[in-house]
């Protein structure tokens, strides 16, 4: 036995579960593995990535995803873009929501039946007043998280330690907005409530995203705002308003940065909006030509009217975690996107291209106008912002022409880069 030499070899291991509705998660680890001491030491996790185990057609749903917790920007939710606390629904009609982007109390839509907006449906928090699309979001909520984040009386104190901490994030992250403070005060939250009654500890000990980002270097934009000092005093109120015993290790200096990691380069934005849902369903009628004509230009003239009013802020935004689609990597050319077409936080992935079986999905994690940079931008705003080196089929091809970036090229990023406009997802758009 003795005869071994004492040697460690690395092995590359491809970890695959097929879910058989046409995808396959694969997970690369690297282990390490000592030959005489019988041991398997795990290294560290490569990433995830999924597969197309069928043949994917181009527009097909890929599947579509709730997410683990999610929450609406702050700002945004005080600018009175009202949506479900739960789901992020937009609870105002097509023709409220068109007024207040307007400024205006008196454009009148066409077609109201196409509203989508049920009223009658909408619920509150009988203690706190926080409104609901539903019922069924006010019992979920209820049961995963509300029970602990709820306010009652002193939804409006200023003193409250969840008043203190959102009014801290909300002076310290200004729009376009990223991320929010709440999304893990909900994770905190539905640990809490959950561990009452149902064992959660791999929610605990391993929260179902990229391993590879807990510890990683903090280098997101958010983040490194936070460096100078404001992370900790998020840290204080965080724990003043949540503190949880067997959750300590998310309270320290430490596991706090590594929930901020998590949250800055897993959380997918999440935009809805009931004009949009009624702007989509008046492109489905049927209608006769010259009818078909004068709602197109009445909704052209709309969209005008608004971007001159209010610019780029049309939607309710928030963000949230998703298992799945955290799993799905970045490519520059992207044969998938994701959308929320039901006006909630149900993530759809759907195919942009015709995807073979054994293909990687993915998305890109730039918008459209960064996707046409040159390879050293993209590169650029990728390291900066979710930590990794670029290496899909449009980088390799462009690996030659990647030192030539020209003066013009690096000035241009020099006045673009701190520009938070560069973080805002293109994934927000319904
Ligand atoms: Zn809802
Ligand atoms: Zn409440
Ligand atoms: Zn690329």
């Amino acid at each position: 036995m003795n005869s071994i030499p004492n040697s460690w070899s690395t092995l590359r291991v491809e970890l695959t579960a097929s879910r058989g509705d046409g995808i396959a998660l694969t997970e690369l680890a690297v282990l390490q593995i000592s030959t005489d001491r019988e041991s398997l030491l795990f290294l560290h996790s490569k990433g995830k990535g999924l597969f197309a185990t069928r043949n994917i057609h181009k527009g097909e749903t890929i599947f579509i995803e709730k997410p683990v917790v999610s929450s609406q920007f702050l700002w945004n939710a005080l600018y009175r873009y009202k949506a479900c606390d739960h789901c992020l629904r937009s609870l105002e009609t097509a023709e409220e929501n068109a007024q207040r982007l307007l400024g205006k109390s008196c454009r009148v839509l066409p077609h109201p039946e196409q509203c989508s907006i049920r009223k009658d449906l909408h619920q509150h928090c009988p203690h706190c007043q926080v409104a609901y699309c539903s019922a069924e979001c006010r019992q979920s909520a209820f049961e995963q998280y509300h029970q602990v984040l709820c306010l009652g009386p002193s939804r409006e104190d200023p003193k409250h330690p969840l008043n203190k901490l959102q009014d801290a994030w909300r002076n310290i992250h200004y729009p376009p907005e990223t991320s929010s403070i709440m999304l893990l005060a909900r994770m905190v939250a539905t640990v809490k409530q959950v561990c009452a009654s149902v064992c959660c500890s791999w929610y605990v000990s391993a929260p179902p995203f990229c391993p590879t980002c807990l510890g990683a270097p903090l280098l997101t934009d958010v983040v490194a705002l936070f460096l100078q000092g404001q992370l900790e005093l998020l840290r204080q109120l965080f724990t003043a308003a949540l503190y949880e015993e067997h959750l300590s290790r998310w309270f320290t200096p430490e596991g706090f940065q590594s929930l901020f990691a998590l949250v800055g380069t897993n959380g997918q934005g999440i935009g809805t909006s009931s004009l949009s849902q009624w702007v989509h369903a008046c492109d489905a009628l049927e209608l006769p030509p010259h009818e078909r004509e004068q709602l197109d230009a009445f909704i052209d003239q709309l969209y005008k009217d608004i971007e001159k009013e209010t610019g780029e802020f049309l939607n309710c935004e928030g963000s949230g975690l998703y298992v799945l689609q955290s799993c799905c990597n970045h490519s520059c050319i992207p044969n998938a996107e994701t959308s929320f077409p039901d006006n909630n936080f149900l993530l759809h992935l759907i195919a942009l291209e015709e995807i073979k079986p054994g293909e990687e999905i993915c998305i890109s994690y730039l918008d459209c106008c960064q996707r046409e940079r040159s390879r050293h931008s993209r590169h650029k705003i990728l390291r900066e912002h979710y930590l990794f080196t670029c290496s899909c089929p449009k980088c390799l091809a462009q690996a030659d022409d990647a030192n030539l970036t020209s003066e013009e090229e690096e000035e241009l990023e020099g006045e673009g880069e701190t520009d938070d406009a560069e973080l805002e997802d293109e994934m927000t758009d319904v």
